[in-house]
């Protein structure tokens, strides 16, 4: 069931116990500000996810509550991990779903570093309307 993206946050979810060592994750970074493992299921041969820190439910949290040196040692820690993991020569895409329609399982915010191949459109092609 996708979580809403606000709200309390949730001391128990998965990103949470993963920052308190609780479970173990695959670190490929870490500074001050994020976290920076593999992701468990990855959907392209790097798969990699950056979190904060601090406590934020998504980026509509984060983009609203956080100070601006998190914000700036977010970003700049998504684009380290990128030139760490080899990434600029070939691309890669950088992906945050927030909320219901954006199916965010885990209700701590986080993006997804995808790469490795080429990614295909960003979106399944569809008519709307
Ligand atoms: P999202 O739909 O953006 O909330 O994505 C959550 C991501 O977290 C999914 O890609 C999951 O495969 C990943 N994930 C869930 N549990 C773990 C875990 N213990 N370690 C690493 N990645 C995980």
């Amino acid at each position: 069931m996708p979580v809403k993206g606000l709200g309390e946050y949730d001391d128990h979810n998965v990103f949470a116990r993963i920052l308190r060592g609780e479970i173990p994750s695959r670190k490929v970074y870490e500074d001050e500000w994020v976290l920076a493992f593999h992701d468990i299921a990855p959907q392209a041969p790097v798969h990699v996810l950056v979190i904060p820190k601090k406590r934020w439910v998504s980026i509509a949290d984060f983009s609203a509550r956080a100070s601006e040196g998190e914000i700036a040692g977010f970003w700049r820690a998504v684009g380290a991990v990128a030139r760490q993991l080899d990434l600029e020569g070939t691309g890669y895409r950088v992906l945050a779903n927030m909320g219901e329609h954006a199916s965010q399982e885990v209700p701590h915010f986080h993006v997804h570093i995808f790469g490795g191949r080429p990614l295909g459109r960003m979106l399944e092609r569809r008519t709307e309307g």
